[in-house]
């Protein structure tokens, strides 16, 4: 049988227990609230630190967009200092190529260019034309230098009229041209020269004292098989001072090259 005291001490124990119980339960709320309290706030932190990032990574974007626009302002300054530079270094190269009067090949450019073209092989042709204008220095004693250099003029010009695009004149000084036929034979090459003596001889040049005629004398040599430039220079240059020994405004013809 138990007794009322019994009873209560029984009450007593499981209440405390229960109490016990309970302030287990509040501990593990706490801890809990304290663990969501701390969650919560590591979140906002995340949070807040995201927002940062994402408006510094915006920020370098647009820094980033302004660098790229600069570079490809920058781009296309510097490709237009290269394309004028380009520019500039060709019109001087063509300046320095180029006779300032006539427009023929300077002498350095116009050997250049023979040297490059020169015939390698037997079956290739070529002829080397020397030209030398007649009497000019009484040209320029008669009608003034400026009506000499007129003539100058009008004798390329003449000359150019006779020859084809990928023929070659050069003005080799004062009044000395000289002109390079490529894969053209003797046959051809006399005709081109003829073409040229009649074309200057019959143009008037215009001068401030009227019109005034004038001609050439020309030497011309067909590479040899196996020749050198300068050797068929020396040829056509002899053939010239045949052409001015035998009255002048004629075409001389070298003989043939001695067989290599
Ligand atoms: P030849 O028939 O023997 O060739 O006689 P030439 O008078 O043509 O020859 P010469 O070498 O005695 O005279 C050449 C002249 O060419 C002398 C020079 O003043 C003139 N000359 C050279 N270059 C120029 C130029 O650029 N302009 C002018 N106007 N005359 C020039
Ligand atoms: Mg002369
Ligand atoms: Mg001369």
């Amino acid at each position: 049988m138990f007794s009322l005291f019994d009873n209560e001490e029984a009450v007593l124990d499981r209440t405390e227990v229960m109490l016990t119980q309970l302030a287990a339960v509040a501990d593990g709320v706490k801890v809990l609230a304290e663990a969501y309290r701390r969650g919560y706030r590591e979140q906002r932190r995340l949070v807040r630190l995201s927002d940062r990032m994402q408006a510094d990574l915006q920020k370098a974007n647009r820094r980033l967009a302004e660098q790229q626009r600069d570079l490809q302002s920058l781009n296309v300054a510097l490709s237009g200092e290269i394309e004028t530079s380009a520019r500039l270094e060709a019109e001087l190269r063509r300046l320095a190529d180029t006779d300032p009067l006539t427009g023929a090949l300077a002498r350095r450019r116009f050997l250049e260019v023979c040297t490059r073209d020169w015939p390698r092989r037997a079956d290739q042709s070529a002829c080397l034309l020397m030209l030398d204008i007649d009497r000019f220095k009484l040209v320029n004693d008669s009608h003034g230098h400026a009506a000499g250099d007129a003539a100058l003029i009008a004798f390329v010009a003449a000359c150019r009229s006779a020859l084809r695009s990928l023929d070659t004149i050069g003005r080799l000084g004062g009044e000395e041209f000289a002109v390079l036929l490529v894969g053209t034979a003797m046959a051809d090459g006399t005709a081109v020269a003829e073409r040229i003596r009649t074309a200057v001889a019959d143009m008037p040049v215009a001068t401030e004292g009227g019109p005034i005629g004038i001609t050439v004398s020309i030497g011309l040599a067909a590479a040899g098989p196996g020749e050198t430039l300068p050797a068929a220079m020396r040829r056509a240059d002899a053939a010239l001072y045949a052409a001015k020994h035998g009255g002048r405004n004629r075409v001389e013809l070298a003989p043939a090259a001695a067989a290599p």
